[in-house]
């Protein structure tokens, strides 16, 4: 599937939850839901409510693609390792696709959505380990360190992200140094650490068909 490049507002009045797409746009009465929470289309409302099995199943899997910013491809290499590991196939999922760097800088604090992350990581202003770090899609482990590199901590991007930092809010498998702009993986997230509301179930009942 190709990547999506329409307005960010559609997905989320597509699935009918904020999706947390745009920054601080998501958190004001500005919001494309708080505003006018219908589904696109002439015939979305009726569409939603008519959905059956696989609608509702397909709908959530849409969800949490949409939510990470993962394309379809990359979304069911994810189901096929989750598959694999123990435990909860649907829990491992999520699990494993909180782990990506991007998602990791965002929920640092450090980036306004997961796409601005994603560029931010693309555009090479993180380091892990010490080391170079410019895959979005890379998994953090254990005992990571993911850090902004000092060249980039002056530019007025990061200045300006510093200055809201306090107010972000960081799940407690990354211990955040919001003084030196660093996180430490100190436990793999949980399923409870996954902050959006989504039957990941029903993902698991798509890919099982
Ligand atoms: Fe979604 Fe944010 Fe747009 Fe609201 S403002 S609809 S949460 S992307």
């Amino acid at each position: 599937m190709a990547k999506y490049t329409g307005p960010s507002c559609r997905q989320c009045r597509r699935e009918g939850v904020k999706m947390f797409l745009k920054g601080d746009r998501c958190f004001s009465d500005k919001c494309a839901i708080v505003r006018r929470s219908t589904v696109p289309g002439q015939h979305g409302a009726a569409r939603r409510g008519m959905m059956k099995n696989y609608g509702l199943q397909l709908r959530e899997k849409q969800k949490a693609k949409r939510y990470y910013g993962v394309l379809e491809k990359q979304f069911k290499n994810y189901f096929v390792k989750a598959d694999a590991a123990e435990g909860m196939t649907g829990e491992n999922l999520l699990k494993l696709i909180e782990r990506r760097l991007d998602n990791v800088v965002y929920r640092m604090g450090l980036a306004e959505s997961r796409r601005d992350a994603r560029q931010l990581v693309r555009h090479g202003h993180f380091t892990l380990n010490g080391g170079k770090a410019n895959i979005p899609s890379q998994l953090v482990k254990l005992g990571d360190e993911i850090a902004v590199k000092d060249t980039s901590k002056s530019l007025p991007k990061f200045k300006s992200l510093v200055e809201n930092i306090d107010n972000k809010k960081n799940p407690q498998w990354l211990d955040v140094d919001k003084q030196n702009l660093t996180a430490k993986v100190v436990a793999l997230p949980a399923r409870e650490d996954v902050d959006f509301e989504i039957q990941e179930n029903l993902i698991v009942e798509l890919y099982s068909k």
